[in-house]
């Protein structure tokens, strides 16, 4: 499964304008060609493109000369054919970094062109009490030991994406609002492409739970599934949306705020400042606060525990029969269920897939999870929609960040050819 982003213009539609949007296009046309297959000749590739044989030879000539694709012996067609050579996607060299950064911790995920994972770590870190220009000279800290370590695996970055809990405006690249980080109109892009300095690297940033969301429909436990919601389970909730294959946007970019949906118009505060939100009944502070009110969020004087050990605390508080955590973690499971059952009768999904600690905590919080939303879905029994707990943990919106840029650069070859070197002359 691959992830296919819209294009650009409509198929049929009038070419782009200059020869050198041309060769872009036709070049992302090949390497979309041979990410789809092991390996192919020349002539299939111009059969399947509709490409004239001399502009693939042509093409091939420039991207073996960039080591995106390489030679992989001979394709013998029928009994008497002639021998064809074969090429395959390479891009060994060429990286895709993937980051997210959320309210206590910041997570990386490096592949190479192929989506082979080359770094792959999580730093706790306390962006929440940190505010923006500390936590964004934190977050290009760990993006240049990344770009090191990505590098001393033979592959120079070509992208970055970065995946952010709140509203982005993706086209320019900045954070319009990320409530539980205090982030307002943060221009996250152009800062982190400065502190990464040159060679210039593209950097891209997105909402964490759409880009979770496509992790999910591309290599989770869902995976191919048409009309898929994920749900982050951080201190914040947030939905990305699959429907019929695409991601939903909305007309801004900003559709799948789920966490501030009202539920409960006489609840706690939100960190969006209104009252009731979904995010304030499940989110990882709302279960902390009432599992163990001890190590709740936001006390002064302690240093933030990575999310993952908040949560074994409770996984192992559960095991043990721990009476206040079970009944935190029912009430916590039925709420899940009533804020997934608004999903459901809005999108009709065929899975709620649950990140973050939900997926940690999915045995004890689905049951509730699941009987509630059978109650109070209108179309059940004859739709089904199940909650499903994701395999990607913490990492799905950083591994999701790194496909994304897998796609952009497959998309357009002309910026990983402008971010690395020029091979040397032979
Ligand atoms: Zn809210």
């Amino acid at each position: 499964m691959t992830y296919k982003p819209p294009r650009t213009r409509p198929p049929g539609g009038a070419p782009p304008a200059g020869a050198a949007a041309l060769r872009r296009a036709n070049l992302s046309l090949v390497l979309r060609e041979l990410r789809e297959h092991a390996s192919l000749s020349r002539a299939h590739i111009a059969e399947a493109t509709g490409l004239h044989r001399a502009t693939v030879s042509n093409l091939m000539a420039e991207l073996l000369e960039r080591r995106l694709v390489r030679e992989v012996g001979v394709e013998h067609v029928g009994a008497i054919g002639r021998p064809r050579r074969a090429v395959a996607l390479h891009g060994a060299h060429v990286g895709a970094l993937g980051m997210e950064i959320n309210v206590d911790y910041i997570a990386v995920h490096g592949t190479d062109l192929s989506g082979r994972a080359l770094v792959e770590r999580r730093v706790a870190y306390d962006a929440m009490g940190s505010g923006p220009d500390r936590a964004v000279r934190r977050l290009g800290l760990v993006a240049k030991e990344a770009v090191e370590a990505m590098r001393r695996a033979g592959a120079a970055p070509a992208g970055v994406a970065v995946a952010v809990p709140g509203l982005v405006d993706v086209a320019r690249g900045v954070v319009t609002l990320a409530p539980n980080l205090y982030w307002h109109d943060v221009p996250l892009a152009d800062q982190l492409a400065t502190m990464l300095g040159a060679p210039a690297v593209p950097v891209r940033v997105e909402n964490d739970a759409n880009l979770a969301a496509l992790a999910e429909y591309t290599s989770g436990v869902a995976a191919g599934t048409p009309y898929l919601v994920y749900l982050t389970g951080e201190v914040g909730v947030g939905g990305g949306i699959i429907l019929g294959g695409e991601l939903l946007r909305g007309a801004d970019g900003f559709s799948g705020e789920v966490g501030h949906l009202q539920v409960d118009p006489n609840g706690a505060r939100c960190g969006c400042g209104r009252v009731g939100c979904w995010e304030t009944k499940v989110g990882l502070a709302a279960l902390v606060g009432a599992a163990m009110p001890e190590q709740a969020y936001g006390l002064p004087g302690r240093p933030v525990p990575d999310p993952g050990e908040r949560v074994a605390d409770i996984a192992r508080g559960l095991a043990a029969g721990d009476r206040r955590m079970t009944m935190a973690v029912a009430q916590v499971g039925e709420w899940l269920g009533l804020g997934g059952s608004i999903l459901a009768n809005l999108f009709n999904p065929r899975v709620i897939v649950i990140g973050g600690y939900f997926a940690s905590l999915a045995e004890w919080l689905l049951p509730h999870a699941q009987d509630q939303l059978q109650r109070l879905m209108v179309a059940a029994p004859a739709a089904q929609c199940r909650f499903v707990a994701s395999t990607l943990g913490f990492g799905a919106a950083s591994r999701g960040a790194a496909s994304m840029v897998v796609s952009r650069l497959i998309d357009d070859p002309t910026t990983i050819m402008d971010a690395l070197p020029r091979p040397a002359p032979r």
